[in-house]
């Protein structure tokens, strides 16, 4: 279930969702809602993140001062930005791995909970309290270890699994349409 990816991200403010969404497929991923283009290309640099942004100005600064970062569309198709993203590092595969992995709200790394662990007690305070009908009906559980929120399998995870899904197959589709093997090294990160 946990499984560590080789790359990480940084997300500007106008990828709120991107940056979700590559949490919840287990990628380490800093979103900054308000920051300076100074700041997201110095946090850029220093913890060797790929900048993720629409910005081309700010695109431009990246390329200049030697960064990596993917230039997004941000706007029309989001599953077209993700398999940008992915395919501008090289990702031919994202796979059901690391989904489970981290939070999608704020990044941190999820733990595996028992149903006792994050039942409605005395000994958990409130604000780790899971429904009861929850409880009755699924046996593994994640919390966050940074903001404590509480993960289930719900609804919304076979999505992401038929996301996981359609994007994988496009990015094979990207990469892969004369080779079989070459497609691993094929995408570099973008340099401009
Ligand atoms: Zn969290």
């Amino acid at each position: 279930m946990l499984e560590a990816r080789n790359v990480a991200f940084l997300a500007d403010a106008m990828l709120g969702n991107i940056a979700r969404k590559l949490r919840i497929f287990g990628f380490d991923t800093v979103y900054m809602a308000q920051a300076h283009d100074d700041e997201i290309l110095k946090i850029g640099i220093e913890q060797d993140r790929v900048i993720l942004t629409a910005d081309k100005e700010l695109f431009k600064r990246i390329v200049k001062v030697g960064g990596r970062g993917v230039l997004v569309s941000g706007g029309a198709s989001e599953l077209e930005d993700l398999v940008h993203i992915l395919t501008k590092n090289g990702i031919t595969s994202v796979g059901m791995n690391g989904i489970g992995s981290r939070c999608s709200v704020c990044n941190g790394h999820l733990e595996e909970r028992t149903s006792d662990q994050v039942k409605n007690d005395d000994r958990n305070n409130d604000d780790v309290i899971v429904p009861d009908k929850v409880i009755a009906c699924h046996n593994q559980f994640f919390q966050c270890i940074a903001c404590s929120k509480i993960y289930w399998e719900g609804g919304h995870l076979k999505r992401i699994r038929a996301l996981v899904r359609n994007l994988d197959a496009k990015l094979v589709g990207r990469d892969c349409t004369t080779t079989t093997t070459s497609c691993y090294r094929a995408s570099s990160v973008s340099k401009g």
